[in-house]
């Protein structure tokens, strides 16, 4: 079958070389929804290729910061220009709700305003005077950067992926994960229309092997991954430079001081937005043996108000699991916490009013305990592990229990225990009574198995640039070992 959605290579669409394709569908439905090129090694050569020789031309490699930055807000605008034609296809092709894939675009807008401002604030610096030298150093791009991304939230991958690199003048091509492919080749198009010469911005369509295709390539020189640990941590092997944004176990812990009500809420929306399918969410909720029977009861009753259903309604606030695999995986995680000894206290059935759709109530899983899978691994889906803790030390130990680092939440009205627990968490970021607070211009880390590298604010210049220093003589200087 010819594929209806192409690469994006060197500015113009393209089948696969050997004419390969693959399907996305409509998780919500079931339905198709596009045929795909599926990229192999000869796809992935040529966008490196093209990507290679953008950044050797004058268009690029000349182009002053502030033409960067005016092309960057011109994709803002043109992103603004397109918004709800991206949100439907999201909304399509990932199960998101129509509400979120609308802010989504929204805020990618404002994320590509943001980066808008890199190219003018990329500096060097200028070292203590070595008399008859002149010592400076600076920022330059690595170059092609392979940029892959993971479905969970595919057009704002898209831009964070991407803009970091374009804005410290590489050149990218980007591979999108295989579930949710639209909105990426949207994404490239817009690039085009933005001004971006041809090859700046490439993208290839296709699998876990097109990734490995793109990471193996000697062409690239930089590497930024989103996605799972295990795949990062394989592509980290490669001994490419490697910038990794991995997966997380979120401890919300909320303290017998929280107040509770409000809490509640807010964690109920931290654990099920984007059906859980969220580096960050709530996933284990740590609930002080004081408050935990009142809090549970207030968390599910929140959690029976959560309105699941067809993606496209703007009423949705949980749609579809990405896909109908996925939410397989996550029905096993349920029942291997089952057998383990935890019991669903709310959730755990897919839809009847939509059987067809990848659907799953939002899931409560009480009596869980730390060594338990449900607590240690990613189940990415709308699973909470409930797990009671004693004192700070033990929520701490629990928190801090998992290989992950990447977010965790406190609730406390009492300053001093909110920043105890801030000290002793081992998470690049600390939310303390207001989960998911993210701003493009603040930069975040994860810390252990959470990923490598600093995505965000100015720190993002550091990331996509290499040092160069020169040591400049002011008049050629003679060998120390002298003239025989
Ligand atoms: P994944 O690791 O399975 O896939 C991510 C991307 O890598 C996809 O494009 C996939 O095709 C590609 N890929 C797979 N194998 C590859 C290989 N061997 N070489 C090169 N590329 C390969 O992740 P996923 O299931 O798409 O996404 C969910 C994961 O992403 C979760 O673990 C989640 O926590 C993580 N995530 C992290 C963040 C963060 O900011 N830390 C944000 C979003 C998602």
């Amino acid at each position: 079958m010819s594929a209806d959605i192409l690469h994006f290579i060197n500015g113009q669409s393209r089948p696969s070389a050997d004419g390969s394709t693959f399907g996305t569908s409509e998780p919500a439905t079931g339905r198709p929804l596009a045929t795909v090129a599926l990229g192999g090694a000869a796809d992935v050569d040529a966008a490196v290729s093209a990507a290679a020789a953008a950044g050797e031309r004058d268009d690029w490699r000349r182009l002053p910061p502030a033409e960067r930055a005016r092309l960057l807000r011109n994709l803002a605008d043109i992103v603004r220009g397109e918004a709800e034609s991206i949100a439907v296809t999201e909304a399509r092709d990932s199960g998101h709700p129509i509400e979120d894939a609308r802010a989504d675009v929204a805020i990618c807008a404002e994320i590509l305003e943001y980066y808008s401002t890199l190219p003018e604030n990329i500096r060097g610096t200028t070292y203590a005077e070595q008399p008859g030298f002149l010592t400076t150093s600076r920022r330059e791009p690595y170059g092609v950067v392979a940029a892959i991304a993971p479905w969970n939230f595919p057009f704002f991958f898209a831009v964070t992926k991407t803009g970091p690199a374009l804005a410290t003048g590489n050149t990218v091509v980007l591979k999108m994960a295989e579930q949710t492919p639209l909105t990426a080749v949207m994404f490239g198009e817009l690039c085009h229309r933005a001004g971006f010469p041809p090859g700046v911005v490439n993208i290839v369509n296709g699998d876990a092997k097109t990734g490995a295709a793109l990471v193996a390539h000697p062409g690239i020189s930089k590497i930024t991954f989103t996605g799972s640990t295990e795949v990062g941590t394989a592509i980290q092997r490669a001994g490419v430079n490697c910038h990794l944004e991995l997966g997380g176990k979120t401890a919300n812990i909320v303290t017998a001081h929280a107040d509770l009500e409000t809490a509640a809420r807010a964690s109920v929306h931290q654990a099920f937005f984007n059906a859980g399918q969220v580096c960050t969410a709530g996933s284990r909720l740590l609930l002080a043996e004081e408050i935990a029977d009142e809090f549970l009861e207030m968390f599910l009753r929140a959690t029976e108000d959560v309105v699941v259903g067809d993606p496209l309604n703007s009423a949705t606030q949980m749609g579809s699991l990405v896909s109908h695999e996925h939410r397989d995986s996550v029905e096993r995680a349920i029942a291997t916490a089952v057998a383990e000894g935890a019991s669903i206290a709310i959730g755990g059935r897919r839809l009847a009013q939509q059987p067809e759709g990848a659907f799953l109530e939002p899931t409560v899983l009480d009596g869980v305990t730390p060594a338990m899978a449900a607590a240690q691994q990613e189940i990415f889906g709308p699973v909470v592990s409930v797990l009671r803790y004693r004192d700070l030390d033990e929520a701490v130990r629990i928190a801090n229990g998992t290989a992950y680092g990447l977010a965790a939440t406190v609730w406390s009205t009492r300053l001093d225990e909110a920043i105890e627990l801030t000290d002793r968490l081992e998470a690049g970021i600390v939310w303390t009574n207001a989960p998911f607070r993210d701003h493009a211009h603040v930069p975040y880390e994860g810390h252990k198995a959470s990923g490598r590298g600093e995505e965000g604010g100015l720190e993002t210049i550091r990331e996509f640039t290499k040092l160069k220093v020169n040591y400049l003589a002011h008049r050629a200087q003679p060998s120390p070992w002298g003239t025989p």
